[in-house]
């Protein structure tokens, strides 16, 4: 089983990247941002409580979340191994994800932090912004989600690296560079 958790700050090319994991190592996606937009553009109960949230630039409260990774998690069979993209987010949702994967006899593999400085990623997301109308790429909530990212999701760079599991990935370069360093670090694994 390869679970790689995928990780980086809004703007880092989580997404971008995902992909082609997924198609090299034919592996399942769980893209929590893609989730919610998916039940808010389904117009769901969910996607009414999560709307309110991403547009401030907030993230879920973590129980909520961890429910969807969880029967997200149930819904792959045969599965080679997950990647997770914008989950965990908290410690608190590393540490849920920690007890899922042993319930399943499973672990996280490894831990790639996307690594780009900030003026890129702001850059990058109000570039985005104006070519996707995603309601949370403009400057104001862009900020906000900086914070966040600093302020709850940030720590988990630590708490990976005390679980043995932490790689980094400098992430500023052609995607094609930045993805020969994703592979080389996973085959290593
Ligand atoms: P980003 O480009 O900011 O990394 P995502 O598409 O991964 O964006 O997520 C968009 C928004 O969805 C986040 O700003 C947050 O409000 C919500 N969200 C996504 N994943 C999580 C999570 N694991 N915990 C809480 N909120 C989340």
């Amino acid at each position: 089983m390869l679970n790689i958790v995928i990780f980086g700050a809004p703007g880092s090319g989580k997404g971008t990247q995902s992909e082609r994991i997924v198609e090299k190592f034919g592996i399942n996606h769980i893209s929590t941002g893609d989730v919610l937009r998916a039940e808010i553009k389904n117009g769901t109960e969910l996607g009414k409580t999560a709307k309110g949230y991403i547009d401030q630039g907030q993230l879920l409260p973590d129980e909520l979340i961890i429910d969807i990774l969880a029967s997200t998690l149930d819904s792959f069979k045969e599965s080679k191994g997950v990647i997770f993209d914008g989950f965990p987010r908290t410690i608190a949702q590393a540490e849920a994800l920690k007890k899922m994967l042993a319930e399943r006899g499973q672990e996280v593999s490894v831990m790639l932090d996307l690594d780009v400085p900030e003026e890129e990623l702001m850059t990058r997301l109000i570039k985005r912004g104006q070519e996707s109308g995603r309601a949370d790429d403009n400057e104001e909530t862009i900020k906000k989600r900086l914070v966040v990212y600093h302020s709850q999701t940030a720590p988990l760079i630590d708490w990976y690296k005390s679980e043995g599991k932490y790689q980094h990935i400098h992430g500023v370069g052609t995607m094609d560079a930045i993805f020969a360093d994703i592979v080389a670090a996973v085959e290593k694994l």
